[in-house]
């Protein structure tokens, strides 16, 4: 067996990248499970948090309850189950606390390529220290990437016509300018997603009147952002034991709720569509609010306390569904010909969806591209050794699947670590034959079908499936073999 020698100053046993809740989350199931390993997390932001340190724009929130979208050990413990990015980034703060983690950070370091040598079972990281501006490598013999799913440079704008026409303001949501000034102003939010039907509303508090420019419509459910049976649980029952308990009632609904509009689209359609039709009983509901798809075909949004119905109804906002044809002086004019004065438009038209933060991954020399690769337990690829990606759900919320991916990737170094193993294999077995892409197959958010090549396959069974349920996952990633047919384990 060949000896490595471990340089002190750029080794560790596993290297995470990324400072948001996958990665967070990775640093504690680390420190807690694999406590003889060393490892440090590289982030290239100046702050830890990702997403929910990124995004600044008013109104800020989760769309999932925070009992899931909370860590597994941290009980979520505010008042408000849907919470606002501060409050979030808050507690991502406390558990770095906790937990001792920012000494693992190292802020300001960007990854830029990851290359596995077979030889020496290593990955060599090339790292940007962008507060520098210098370029240093570290090696690692495990590779753990929590960089999110989308581009952090730049949000997802489609081209528009005569733009430099405009005389007012555009801005992306991704780049929020602190001291915007929307008081008394004219405000066309273009989309129709999360991200445009939390803005409405708060915006149009101050703002002369805020138009919701859609092209179709999504599908939105009200709901109080303060679920009062867990508000109660809490106060009666110690704090962890009713946070798990709200947890898992959570999980279970979302499960189900998810289920039932897979198998009942029509009945599903009808409900969500009469719910907002008893809100704005004197809208027309059929053409603003009523998708060309079935529920949970995209993920559907969530509507705190009616906000958005609140201020239609009060004449502080509007829906016009339409298309854009071309950018004027004044405003925005539509195929119908119609014109919308604004002085800031906000184009809520989504993200860029980036792959493993952009970093450039080779196996022996050879450049990997995710989408000629399948993925096994989602989270790990085939032909890539040693490397496991975090990627929440798409129908629950992400830190439920990032939590099972940081539990599954200590179980797996555990086991490498007892059995004398330096390299793991995922391999694709003879009898299993690839499927559709299956985000693209199960989803048709525009985002997800803009980035269909990118992503990779899934195969025919178990585990090469993306099961995107979380009790089976649950099982198979907690109690499940770790050396099943799918993977290669060798000691060098
Ligand atoms: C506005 C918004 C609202 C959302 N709301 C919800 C919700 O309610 N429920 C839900 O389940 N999901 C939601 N999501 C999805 C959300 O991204 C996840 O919930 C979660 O925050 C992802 O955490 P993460 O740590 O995996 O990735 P991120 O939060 O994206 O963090 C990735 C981190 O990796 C760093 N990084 C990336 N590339 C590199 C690199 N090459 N080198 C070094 N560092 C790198 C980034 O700087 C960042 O800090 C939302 C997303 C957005 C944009």
């Amino acid at each position: 067996m060949v000896a490595i020698s471990k340089n002190i100053e750029n080794y560790y046993d596993i290297i995470v990248v990324g400072a948001g809740i996958s990665g967070i989350g990775a640093g504690y199931y680390l420190q807690k499970n694999c406590n003889s390993k060393s490892f440090c997390i590289l982030e290239n932001r100046e702050d830890i948090g990702g997403t929910w340190d990124l995004f600044k724009y008013p109104g800020i929130r989760s769309d999932s309850d925070m009992f899931t979208l909370g860590y597994a050990f941290k009980p979520w413990k505010d008042q408000k189950s849907i919470a606002d990015g501060p409050s979030i980034l808050n507690y991502l703060k406390e558990t770095v606390k906790e937990n001792d983690l920012l000494k693992k950070i190292k802020f300001q370091h960007k990854v830029l390529h990851a290359s596995w040598d077979s030889k020496v079972s290593r990955w060599s990281l090339e790292v940007l220290n962008t507060k520098e501006n210098s370029t240093i490598v570290l090696t690692c013999n495990f590779l753990f990437t929590g960089t999110g799913y989308y581009d952090y440079e730049h949000g997802y704008t489609p081209e528009f016509d005569a733009v430099e026409s405009f005389n007012g303001t555009i801005i992306h949501p991704q780049k929020w300018p602190k001291d915007l000034d929307y008081e008394d102003k004219k405000v066309v939010v273009i989309g129709s997603g999360a991200t445009a039907a939390t803005i409405v509303p708060v915006l149009s508090k101050k703002a002369k009147h805020v138009t919701m420019l859609q092209r179709s419509p999504t599908y939105y459910f009200n709901a109080p952002d303060e679920d009062r049976f867990a508000n109660t649980l809490k106060k009666i029952l110690p704090t962890k034991f009713a946070y798990t308990t709200i947890r898992l009632r959570n999980v279970f609904f979302q499960q189900l709720l998810y289920r039932i509009c897979r198998k009942y689209p029509e009945y599903v359609k009808r409900k969500l569509i009469d719910q907002v039709r008893q809100l704005l009983p004197n809208y027309d509901v059929k053409k603003h609010f009523t998708p060309k798809y079935y529920p949970w075909e995209q993920r559907m949004c969530l509507i705190p306390n009616a906000d958005l119905f609140e201020s239609i109804k009060l004449k502080k906002a509007s829906i016009v569904t339409d298309h854009i044809d071309h950018f004027t002086d004044k405003g925005l004019k539509l195929k119908s010909d119609t014109e919308i004065e604004a002085d800031i438009v906000i184009t809520a038209t989504g993200l860029n969806i980036q792959q493993f933060g952009g970093i450039k991954l080779f196996v022996d020399s050879k450049p990997i591209n995710p989408a000629d690769t399948m993925t096994y337990k989602s989270m790990m690829f085939s032909g890539v050794p040693n490397f496991i990606n975090s990627f929440g759900y798409i129908n629950a919320s992400w830190t439920l699947k990032a939590d099972l991916t940081c539990e599954y990737a200590c179980r797996l170094i555990n086991y490498m670590d007892k059995n004398g193993y330096k390299h793991c294999l995922p391999e694709i077995p003879n009898d299993v034959k690839e499927k559709d892409d299956w985000l693209a197959t199960e989803f048709s958010s525009g985002y997800i079908h803009r980035a269909k090549h990118l992503f990779p396959k899934q195969g025919s069974r178990s585990p090469w499936i993306d099961t995107q349920n979380y009790f089976k996952d649950f099982f198979g990633i907690k109690f499940g073999r770790i050396n099943d047919d799918s993977i290669n384990f060798t000691a060098h």
